[in-house]
């Protein structure tokens, strides 16, 4: 087989490079199905999605490819009521603008944490996601809610991630530390 232009995977990613390549393409993906995480799985009639489709972006260019030229209209829109069941109570998502309503010593080990950070930021960019977290957030909110939960969304621990991608996609204090990203509302 030959072509211009080889992709390898048919998630997001792949599927995007083929729709902005200018080139001829083939795309290679080892699943039955494109998709990737974005893929849905059906049984007996009920849709299970691989992960959350829920797309946040603060591009504008973006917005429109994806909800008119692709969806075409077929997406809803909403407003975000997410919450995280942490130390027997629910506390508002992100959980790092919400400590409020936890008990005393959690919030207390969390605030600490968080300017313990900021006060004494690395010399040197983060190794890892895991870093990262620590260095923008402090040991409470890591330890009690940052590294657990991206663990479970990403089933890899943090220490095995890079943080660069994510910068974006965080929402991090105001005055962050010099490796922190800018805010968002996710
Ligand atoms: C729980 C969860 C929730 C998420 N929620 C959101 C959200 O709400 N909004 C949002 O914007 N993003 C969300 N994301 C992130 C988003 O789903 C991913 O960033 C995106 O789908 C990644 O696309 P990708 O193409 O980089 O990788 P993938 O989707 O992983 O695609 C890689 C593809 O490559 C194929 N492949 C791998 N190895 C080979 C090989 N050797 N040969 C051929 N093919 C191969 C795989 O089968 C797969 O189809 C979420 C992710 C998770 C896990």
């Amino acid at each position: 087989m030959k072509t211009e232009t080889l992709i390898l995977g048919g998630g997001l990613a792949g599927l995007s490079a083929a729709y902005h390549s200018e080139r001829e393409y083939r795309i290679l993906e080892r699943e039955a199905r494109v998709g990737g995480l974005c893929r849905t799985n059906w049984y007996d009639g009920f849709g299970f999605d691989l992960s959350i489709h829920i797309l946040f972006t603060k591009q504008p260019d973006l917005a429109r490819l994806v909800c008119e030229d692709l969806l075409r209209g077929e997406y809803h829109d909403h407003t975000r009521s997410s919450w995280v069941y942490s130390h027997e109570r629910y506390t508002g998502y992100p959980f790092q603008g919400s400590l409020y309503g936890l008990p005393t010593d959690v919030a207390t080990e969390c605030l600490v944490g968080l300017i313990e950070a900021h006060r004494n930021p690395p010399s040197q960019a983060p190794a890892n996601f895991a870093g990262w977290a620590y260095a923008t957030f402090g040991e409470g909110i890591a330890k009690h809610f940052f590294l657990p939960y991206n663990e479970r969304v990403w089933a890899t621990s943090p220490e095995e991630m890079d943080y660069r991608w994510i910068a974006d996609r965080v929402a991090v204090p105001d005055h962050g530390s010099p490796h922190a990203a800018r805010s968002n509302r996710r």
